[in-house]
């Protein structure tokens, strides 16, 4: 069977205590399974040679000890990407707040580690990138949090997300992260697009120098939250650059709005905003698992030649992640839990 990423994974011992910890000259063989009191659901285990000692395929996630059933591991993960906050899911599931929240930082810490181990290891293709920020807040509302978020427009890859104030300093960071992520060719040509903000500028002449790339700024105006005039500043390259319908920013802004719909602490017009930074972080790496791996994008569906053949697929649905050749088929939170990632990749 195809496995359903296209990259190198091995098992390995997750006992910190082991003399084999993360090694991989070392026999590890399956060793039967197991049910606990909360999860009827038969987990597997695994036997390390080495070390002579079984251990639970949770040893891959900070879910082990949790007390949790992988199927409400799924359900938090799942209520997080439907903006619902953590004393909702704590009440719909009939958990205590703290354990859901801690549930969060577990499931949020490896789709971080996931991602960042798939970009790292077989590396994307960045060639139309769009940056953007949207508002939040922290704590009360007077503390304003910015999120910036970086995309390529061409395969719909989130690509990574900053938490910050408005200013180049995030952006920068932003800038650097997505940097690191990506291969780049030395004859290709970014294209770039984002909003009027200068700490976009400012980032991509710091961090891209040696990178050939075009810069488009899309200019808005409005009035009285009408949109008067739209403006375009190419801040390097010119027109030529940027051929038809990639002299915009509208693909990041229906990611925007997706984020406004999918995450809790962005909805408009809420008491919900975030009440901690972490949380929110956490939960803004549940959505790009869920936005980038698990579901299926629209307008990346190819089709297939079917077209007489009643009941037959007539389409094949893509993930962004496989549109940008890091997976072959969508993936699954419990796929994602029990995914054994090498730490020194
Ligand atoms: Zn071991």
């Amino acid at each position: 069977m195809q496995s359903p990423i296209n990259a190198p994974s091995a098992l390995f011992c997750p006992r910190s205590s082991c003399k084999y910890y993360q090694s991989l000259e070392n026999k590890i063989s399956k060793d039967g399974t197991y049910t606990t009191k909360s999860d009827p659901e038969p987990r597997q285990m695994f036997r390390c040679h080495g070390g002579n000692h079984r251990y639970s395929e949770t040893g891959y996630s900070d879910l082990f000890g949790k007390h949790g059933s992988f199927k409400e591991y799924e359900q938090t993960a799942k209520l997080s990407s439907h903006s619902l906050s953590s004393d909702a899911i704590a009440d719909i599931l009939q958990k205590d707040q703290r354990t859901i929240e801690q549930w969060q930082r577990a499931i949020g810490k490896k789709c971080e580690q996931f991602h960042l181990f798939l970009c790292v290891t077989i590396g994307i293709t960045i060639l139309f990138l769009q940056m953007d920020e949207l508002w939040s807040f922290v704590k009360n509302k007077s503390r304003q949090l910015w999120v910036f978020i970086a995309l390529e427009s061409q395969t719909k890859f989130w690509i990574n997300f900053e938490l910050g104030s408005r200013t180049t300093h995030t952006a920068s960071r932003l800038v650097k992260g997505l940097k690191r992520l990506a291969r780049w060719g030395k004859d290709c040509i970014l294209k770039v697009t984002t909003d009027k903000l200068a700490a976009y500028k400012n980032a991509l002449e710091k961090f891209m120098d040696n990178i050939h790339y075009v810069y488009l700024q899309i200019v808005k105006r409005r009035i009285m939250r009408r949109l008067v005039t739209v403006k375009k500043f190419f801040v390097k390259g010119t027109a030529e650059d940027f051929p038809d319908k990639s002299q915009n920013t509208s693909f990041i802004e229906r990611l925007n709005l997706t984020l406004r719909q999918h995450i809790c602490y962005l909805q408009r017009k809420t008491l919900g905003y975030c009440k901690s930074k972490v949380n929110f972080v956490n939960i803004m790496w549940i959505n790009l698992f869920n936005y980038n791996y698990i579901q299926v994008h629209k307008s990346l569906r190819i089709q297939i030649n079917n077209e007489n053949k009643k009941f037959i697929k007539k389409y094949q649905h893509n993930t962004p992640a496989m549109q940008m050749k890091l997976t072959n088929s969508p993936l699954n939170w419990r796929y994602l839990l029990t995914f054994p990632i090498p730490y020194n990749y």
